[in-house]
């Protein structure tokens, strides 16, 4: 009986600090009524008691007023009066003397915001502060003490609150919605190639995601209106595919150079070349050796060690640096297989009308075995 007892107040006292934040040590407010009966029924230490039934330490208080009013009951309270002298006065701001009821509740106000506990005998002021939203209410029964459930005023105003919080206020949406913008005015800043209308549509999304409702609002707005997953078309060239394309001219600018062309015999095999050169692209290159002859001369014999191990080496056939021609053949290298015997490069740099340049390559494969 006496463990259900413990773990009833202790569920109790869990739902104060979680609904309204009360925090140890906790404080507990008597009236004359409570020391009274804790000195008839023997109930001391007081703090010891009040500790056991919160299952915490606790702070005792009581108020002026309280203390006024014991020693008005004359000679049958007097050691009620002491006790309560022990105790922490809680002040009051009201300037004349209360009842010690409504001393209580002024120094409590609307919403218990110093967190205390209430400790009384008095059925009205228990009933009465059980309309007050967190104010846990404590009581003696003989020599025993209890903690009062929470009344259902109580649990409806945390409900309640709990409700408001989980939506989202006007403040709330605005600051969200500031805040949107921004993130998608720095998005519209990064993609420079972006027309002006994109704005627009951007905003609409902002709407379409934050708030369903409103769509009158939005046409005041002069905001057109436009499919959400307008935004999702290419615009432009994809960055990714620029990006790549730069990084793949560099292997064959290092390993190749400029040759002179003037070879007939070289097929064009560029889809063959494609997947061989996503299989270098993919290899980064550590670092470049020049195994025979001069780095920028015919007959030259470079080697690519890549970084995850492996290498590949060209020799360089033929160059013509004033036309940017080169003529290069891998001849060597794990990427080349076993069925391959050479690769034959001719690469010729052209300058475009845009100012960037044409890398234009003819690709022949050698295959081992004598047939292509
Ligand atoms: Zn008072």
């Amino acid at each position: 009986m006496r463990v259900k007892k413990q773990k009833r107040h202790r569920k109790i006292v869990r739902f104060y600090t979680a609904c309204f934040g009360f925090r140890q040590p906790y404080k507990v407010i008597c009236d004359g009524t409570f020391v009274y009966h804790l000195i008839a029924n023997q109930i001391t230490p007081a703090d010891n008691a009040l500790a056991t039934t919160l299952a915490a330490s606790v702070k005792l208080f009581t108020t002026k007023c309280v203390i006024d009013e014991l020693k008005g009951l004359g000679e049958s309270h007097f050691e009620a009066v002491q006790a309560a002298y022990k105790l922490t006065i809680a002040r009051c701001e009201h300037e004349k003397k209360k009842n010690a009821d409504a001393c209580i509740m002024d120094v409590l106000g609307e919403k218990n915001l110093e967190h205390f506990f209430v400790a009384t005998q008095d059925v009205d002021l228990r009933k009465k502060l059980q309309e007050v939203p967190g104010v846990p209410l404590i009581f003696g029964l003989r020599n025993a003490l209890f903690l009062e459930q929470p009344s259902t005023f109580q649990r409806q105003f945390v409900k309640a609150s709990e409700e408001g919080r989980s939506r989202i206020t006007e403040s709330e949406y605005k600051m969200l919605k500031k805040r949107a913008k921004g993130i998608l005015e720095t998005e519209e800043i990064r993609d420079s190639s972006n027309e002006g209308e994109d704005e627009d549509v951007g905003d609409q999304n902002l709407e379409l995601q934050t708030v369903k409702k409103g769509d009158n609002a939005r046409k005041h707005m002069g905001v057109k209106d436009k499919p959400q997953f307008k935004r999702k078309r290419a615009k432009g060239p994809n960055p990714l595919s620029c990006k790549k394309k730069k990084s793949h001219e560099n292997p064959s600018m290092v390993s190749g150079k400029e040759s002179k062309d003037g070879d007939n015999s070289v097929r064009s095999r560029n889809r063959t070349r494609k997947s061989l050169g996503l299989k270098l692209a993919k290899k980064s290159i550590k670092s470049i050796d020049v195994i025979e002859g001069d780095r920028e001369e015919y007959g030259c014999i470079k080697q690519a060690n890549f970084c995850e191990g492996g290498y590949m080496r060209h020799r360089i056939d033929a160059l013509d640096k004033d036309n940017f021609l080169c003529k290069y053949s891998l001849i060597e290298g794990d990427v080349v297989g076993n069925k391959i015997e050479s690769v034959v490069y001719a690469a010729k740099f052209e300058a475009t009308s845009d100012g960037g340049c044409l890398d234009k390559v003819a690709t022949e494969f050698h295959v081992k075995g004598g047939d292509e």
